[in-house]
C-alpha cells in the first residue's frame, strides 16, 4: 500500500450529542462524523444510550461505509450518543484500539464509554502501574484506554472525580467525549491542544464537537468552546461546568490553523478560513514576489493563494485541478508509480501555466517529495517561472501532541537550509511564512507552535512507548 507520507497526517475527530427525549442518533452521529472524517478516515464508531443503556459500533472504514454496513437504524436511536474518527500510525492500527472504548461493570453491563482526540506522553508508564495493580486492559497499548480505566477506577466517587483523576495522572493532549448512563461528558486538557465545541439544536439536542463544522452538520447553533481545563457534564438539567485545571499558558495547535481544521471551522472565535486567506496577505507583505498569476495547491494553499492573490493584485486561478476520487492510500508497487500519483492527485491546466510566472501556494513543506514532484509538473507544462511559497514556517521538528508526523531525520526543514530546499525543488525562489508573521496573525501567547520551533508545552521525554495517535 502507498500512502501520503509527505502530509502532517489529521489526528482524530470526537463527536456526541445529547437530548432529554430520544432523538435520532444514528443520524446525528453519521451527520457528524462525516463532517470531521478530514479527521482520520481510517475506522470510525459510535456509543449510544437507550433506556440507560450503551451500545457500540465500531468498524474499519470511512464513516459512509461504515453506516451503510448497519442493517437496521432503527435499532440505533437513543437519547445520548458519543462518535470517533480514527487516524492511526503504524502499530497503532489494532481493531481492538477503535473507539469509542468502554469499560463493564460486575453485571457485564457497559456503564462508560470514551472517545479521545489528541495524544498522551506518560500512557505507558501509567498502564503499566495499573496493570501492576491488577487493572486488566484490553487495547493494544491505547493511550485512551489508560484514561478509560483511570475514570472505572473512581467511577464509585462520581464521574467528576474520576476526570479530576485523569487530570491529575495524565500528561498530554486530550479532548475526550464520555457518556455515561445517563450523561454526555466532555473534557479539554488544560493547555486546550486541540479544539472542542458546544453547541445546541433548534430541538434543545446539545452537541460536541471537535471541530464547529459538526455542529453546522447537524444544523446546530455554536453555544461556546469548551474551555482549556474544563469539564462539562450534560444531563437533563443541562450543562455543568467544572474547570478542573487550569495552566496559565494556553497552547492550542497552531496547525490546525494552518492545514488540520476545514476552512469552514471557527476556532476560539477565529475563521479558519479567514486566518489562510490572511496567511496570503501577510506573505505579500512579506515576499513582494511578482508573478502571472499565483495558485493554491488545493485544498489547504488555497485560502492563502486567494489572499496573496487579492494583496499583490496578480491573478489568483484555480488552474491547479485535484482529483476527488482518488484515496489517500492504494495497492501501488512501483516507485514509477509513486512518481505518478502527484499527477493523478494534482493536475494543472497547462495553457494557464504555460510561459508564465506562477507562484504555488501549499499550506506547508513537509518531507519536501510531493513539493519536487508538484514543481516538475509545472515544468513540464513550461512554466517560465516558478515561486514556491509554503504558508507556514518551515517544519523542523516532529509532534507527538496527536498527529502524525514524519521522524525528525524525514523533515527536509530540519535538516536542509532554505537555499538547499530551493536547489532541491529547482525553483526560482522559495518563500516560508515567518515565525513572527505567524505570531502576529495568530495575535496572542497561548498557541503551540512546536513543530517549527520545538518547543514544546509538554515535556517530549515522556514519549509514549508506541506512537500511537488518536
Ligand atoms: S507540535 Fe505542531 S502540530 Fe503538534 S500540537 Fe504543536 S503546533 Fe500542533
Amino acid at each position: 500500500m502507498f500512502s501520503d507520507k509527505d502530509k502532517m497526517h489529521e489526528e482524530c475527530g470526537v463527536f456526541g450529542v445529547y437530548a432529554k427525549n430520544q432523538v435520532d442518533t444514528f443520524l446525528l452521529m453519521q451527520f457528524g462524523l462525516i463532517a470531521l472524517q478530514h479527521r482520520g478516515q481510517e475506522a470510525c464508531g459510535i456509543s449510544f444510550l437507550t433506556n440507560k443503556k450503551i451500545y457500540s459500533y465500531k468498524k474499519e472504514g470511512l464513516v459512509i461505509e461504515a453506516f451503510a454496513s448497519i442493517e437496521n437504524p432503527a435499532l440505533y436511536q437513543g437519547n445520548a450518543a458519543i462518535g470517533h474518527t480514527r487516524y492511526s500510525t503504524t502499530g497503532g492500527q489494532s481493531k481492538r484500539n477503535i473507539q469509542p472504548l468502554f469499560a463493564k461493570n460486575i453485571d457485564d453491563e457497559v456503564f462508560i464509554s470514551i472517545a479521545h482526540n489528541g495524544n498522551l506522553v506518560n500512557s505507558a508508564k501509567l498502564r503499566e502501574d495499573m496493570e501492576e495493580e491488577g487493572i486488566k486492559f484490553v487495547s493494544n497499548h491505547s493511550d485512551t484506554e489508560v484514561m478509560l480505566r483511570i475514570i472505572q477506577k473512581y467511577y464509585h466517587k462520581g464521574i467528576e472525580f474520576g476526570v479530576r483523576e485523569v487530570f491529575n495522572k495524565v500528561k498530554g493532549a486530550y479532548s475526550c467525549v464520555l457518556l455515561t448512563q445517563n450523561s454526555l461528558v466532555a473534557f479539554r486538557d488544560p493547555f486546550g491542544i486541540r479544539p472542542l465545541s458546544l453547541g445546541i439544536t433548534e430541538d434543545g439536542t446539545y452537541v460536541v464537537s471537535s471541530e464547529t463544522c459538526g455542529l453546522d452538520a447537524v444544523s446546530a447553533d455554536f453555544i461556546r468552546d469548551i474551555e482549556p481545563g474544563e469539564m462539562i457534564e450534560i444531563n437533563d438539567e443541562g450543562v455543568h461546568s467544572y474547570i478542573i485545571k487550569q495552566q496559565e499558558k494556553k497552547a492550542i495547535c497552531s496547525f490546525e490553523y494552518i492545514y488540520f481544521s476545514r476552512p469552514d471551522s471557527i476556532i476560539k472565535g477565529d475563521s479558519v478560513y479567514h486566518f489562510r486567506e490572511l496567511t496570503g496577505r501577510k506573505l505579500w507583505e512579506q515576499t513582494h514576489i511578482d508573478a502571472d498569476v499565483v495558485i493554491g495547491v488545493p485544498d489547504s494553499g488555497v485560502p492563502a493563494a486567494i489572499g496573496y492573490a487579492t494583496a499583490s493584485g496578480i491573478p489568483f486561478k484555480p488552474v491547479l485541478l485535484k482529483n476527488k476520487y482518488m484515496g489517500r492510500s492504494f495497492i501501488n508497487p512501483s516507485q514509477a508509480m509513486r512518481e505518478r500519483t502527484v499527477m493523478l492527485k494534482l493536475n494543472p491546466i497547462i495553457s494557464e501555466v504555460k510561459g508564465k510566472r506562477v507562484i504555488i501556494m501549499d499550506d506547508s513543506i513537509v518531507r519536501g517529495t510531493t513539493s519536487k514532484r508538484l514543481v516538475n509538473i509545472f515544468k513540464k507544462a513550461e512554466a517560465k517561472e516558478i515561486h514556491f511559497i509554503s504558508a507556514s514556517p518551515p517544519i523542523i521538528a516532529p509532534c507527538f501532541l496527536g498527529l502524525d508526523t514524519p521522524e525528525k531525520e524525514h523533515l527536509i526543514a530540519a535538516k536542509q537550509s532554505q537555499e538547499d530546499i530551493k536547489n532541491y525543488l529547482g525553483v526560482d525562489s522559495l518563500t516560508f511564512l515567518s515565525m513572527e508573521n505567524l505570531k502576529d496573525l495568530l495575535q496572542e501567547e497561548g498557541y503551540c507552535y512546536g513543530c517549527f520551533t520545538e518547543k514544546y508545552p509538554v515535556n517530549k521525554n515522556e514519549q509514549p512507548v508506541l506512537n500511537e495517535l488518536n
